[in-house]
């Protein structure tokens, strides 16, 4: 499969240009995407997790409230959602009727997941809606995997269960949900590895990623091996062919380097609610007050969109000296702020195109 069809590093704003054009006159812009924690909650617990500092008090979003600004969002001009978050979003009991609504305002939608609940029902009525199912399974064996998930081994094999269930209903609905897998690598041997991309591959799943391990400032866990390196990387790749991508995401192997932007553009474009309602302005820093635009349940978005609301994060952000400092690695938001950082910034002589 085309590595660029499925660019999971690399940013995508260029598609929206209506929005950039906003940005850059200075008006207010409204996330293109919004990402949903249903839950701080998880029944595994990953080693490496980066919301491990986070209080896990199994807090449930309120559905009502998250739907009410869905049609909000909608109205906005929001076009995604992407359920992940501080913990298991599968776990959420109305997650399916989230879904359902969220379908019906015409969002895109996509979800990550452990995969354990992804069984009946609840797999059936989010497969249609979904544009992609990202399942992390972070060992390339059972036992492997159970170390590292804190859970029975018995649960890797229940999973890759689950995925093949889902691929062999999307097939027989005629769906196009991309589903794959993805495998932080923490030093797992690469023969290993392949062996878990050739099986992922035999499943019918369109994806095998792993994905380089990158420190987060709030998280003890530390790790003490080598990153893949080219020669390691090519066997697992080897693995693609035109239905199917097995990829090592390069662009997160960088993450030892440097940040090219000297301040965070990106953040118009994107909020994060938590499981209480709190939104903030990315990932890496959830549960900081100095990120937190307010909650969901004092306020509507457009309120809480409002510059004069959000003036008191954006100008601590603008504050920050060093993101490399503040901030983890290759956040998510990364390859936006490279591109919005060169937008603001241009080489000499542009018109030369
Ligand atoms: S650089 Fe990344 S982690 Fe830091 S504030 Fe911006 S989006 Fe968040």
């Amino acid at each position: 499969m085309d590595q660029n069809r499925l660019l999971m590093d690399g940013t995508k704003i260029q598609y929206h240009l209506e929005a950039l054009a906003k940005w850059k006159r200075g008006e207010t812009v409204y996330p293109i995407l919004v990402e949903i924690s249903p839950t701080n909650g998880c029944n595994h617990g990953c080693t490496f997790c980066a919301y491990d500092y986070i209080n896990r008090d199994n807090t449930f979003l309120d559905a009502d409230r998250l739907m009410a600004v869905l049609d909000e969002l909608r109205e906005l001009g929001t076009k995604s959602l992407f359920y992940s978050g501080e913990g298991e979003p599968l776990l959420h009991k109305q997650l399916t009727e989230i879904i359902g609504h969220a379908a019906g305002l015409g969002f895109s939608q996509g979800l990550n997941t452990n995969g354990t609940a992804l069984l009946g029902e609840t797999m059936t009525s989010i497969v249609p809606h979904m544009s992609f199912i990202r399942c992390s399974i972070n060992g390339a064996t059972a036992e492997e995997y159970a170390e590292t998930h804190r859970t029975k081994p018995k649960q890797f094999d229940d999973v890759l269960r689950n995925l093949e269930a889902a691929v062999a209903f999307r097939e027989r609905e005629g769906l196009e949900t991309t589903i794959g897998v993805q495998m932080v690598y923490l030093g797992q041997k690469v023969e290993d590895i392949v062996a878990m991309g050739r099986r992922i591959k035999s499943l019918g799943l369109n994806y095998f990623s792993v994905k380089q391990f990158n420190e987060h400032p709030r998280n003890p866990f530390k790790t003490d091996f080598d990153r893949l390196t080219d020669d390691n990387i090519g066997p697992i790749t080897a693995l693609s062919d035109d239905g199917f991508l097995a990829t090592v995401r390069t662009g997160l192997q960088s993450g030892l380097e440097k940040r090219t932007y000297k301040r965070c553009l990106a953040l118009p474009f994107f909020a994060e609610i938590v499981a209480n309602g709190e939104v903030y302005a990315c990932g890496p820093h959830l549960g900081e007050p100095d990120y937190c635009y307010g909650s969901i349940h004092d306020m509507t978005f457009t309120q809480m969109w409002d510059p004069a609301n959000r003036a008191k994060v954006t100008n601590y952000i603008d504050g920050v000296d060093d993101l490399d400092c503040e901030c983890m690695p290759n956040c998510r938001l990364d390859a936006l702020n490279r591109f919005l950082w060169e937008l603001e910034n241009p080489p000499a002589h542009v018109n030369f195109i």
